[in-house]
């Protein structure tokens, strides 16, 4: 396994984390019932997805019972 020779410095290390922040979630409003949510995902609200019903939402919460 390789093994670094010397240790970076200060400015070094911390140049290399300038890139590391974590950015926000970019949210869309769904054209079916209006709930933002996470752009290329099925709605968890209403279950569609790409104009159509893909996953059931209701019955899923009936059977949860
Ligand atoms: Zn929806």
């Amino acid at each position: 396994m390789p093994v670094p020779k010397q240790r970076h410095n200060k400015s070094r290390r911390d140049r290399s984390r300038v890139n590391h922040k974590l950015t926000a979630k970019k949210l869309q409003k769904c054209p079916k019932c209006g709930t933002f949510i996470i752009p290329h995902r099925v709605c968890p609200k209403c279950g569609y997805y790409k104009g159509r019903e893909v996953i059931n939402v209701l019955k899923k919460s009936k059977n949860g019972k």
